[in-house]
């Protein structure tokens, strides 16, 4: 049988060290930071919820380099999200926390870049977020650090800067559900696969970018992630 169009390319994310690393589903986890979700007029107490995007949202930038992203259509009101980003290597379904570290194949700096007022709109609605959330280019990446070299990340700085000014400043061990938490959450609702990645949530201080401006997401343990808007 053959391919009525030729299909896109695979969607890969470079791996520090050398290598690439092929995306299956991108998961994303709501409201997963106490100070971000009081300042989305949340209790932050809830369990963890999760949104998908479509693959071909990622825009993998290589180490070293500075992504680019288009302004996209029908917001005024693009916000950034900075998130660690936990990419699956073992998959499953039923994972306890207790074993899912061993599940985890690496980590990288990531970006949730969101429609605010759309989502919003669609919030008020009771809609689905995708339009919000599930746009073309809104999910840059860094380059993915094999666990093996960062050993498990539970603490560690969390940042991100706009044009040089921090917007976002928190830690890794402010998460409400940890990373292994949400690997049980998450594997309960939808088996996992190697490929997944898993952004797993931002910390207070999310606000708009414009055209012109250059967002720098940091980890700690993990390579910068830049990224221009254009
Ligand atoms: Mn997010």
């Amino acid at each position: 049988m053959s391919l009525v169009f030729t299909p896109a390319p695979a969607v890969t994310v470079p791996v520090a060290g050398g290598g690439t690393y092929p995306v299956h589903r991108i998961y994303c986890v709501g409201r997963n930071y106490a100070e971000h979700a009081v300042e989305m007029g949340f209790s932050g107490r809830e369990p963890p919820f999760f949104f998908l995007k479509p693959t071909d949202a990622v825009v993998a930038v290589p180490a070293g380099e500075t992504g680019k992203i288009d302004y996209p259509s029908l917001t005024k009101n693009l916000h950034h999200e900075i998130e660690l980003v936990v990419a699956i290597g073992v998959g499953g379904r039923d994972i306890r926390a207790a074993d899912a570290v061993r599940h985890i194949w690496g980590y990288a700096v990531g970006l949730d870049m969101t429609r605010r007022d759309l989502q919003n709109d669609m919030k008020k609605q009771g809609r689905p977020w995708c339009i919000g959330k599930g746009f073309e280019q809104s999910a840059p990446i860094g380059p993915i650090v094999p666990i093996a070299s960062t050993g498990e990340l539970t603490t560690g700085a969390i940042s991100l800067s706009v044009n040089g000014q921090v917007r976002q400043n928190a830690d890794l061990k402010d998460l409400i559900w940890n990373v292994n938490e949400t690997i049980e959450h998450l594997s309960a609702a939808w088996t996992l696969q190697p490929g997944d990645l898993i952004y797993s949530g931002t910390p207070a201080g999310v606000a708009a970018v414009v055209s012109g401006d250059v967002m720098e997401g940091r980890v700690a343990g993990l390579p910068m992630l830049r990224v221009a808007v254009r």
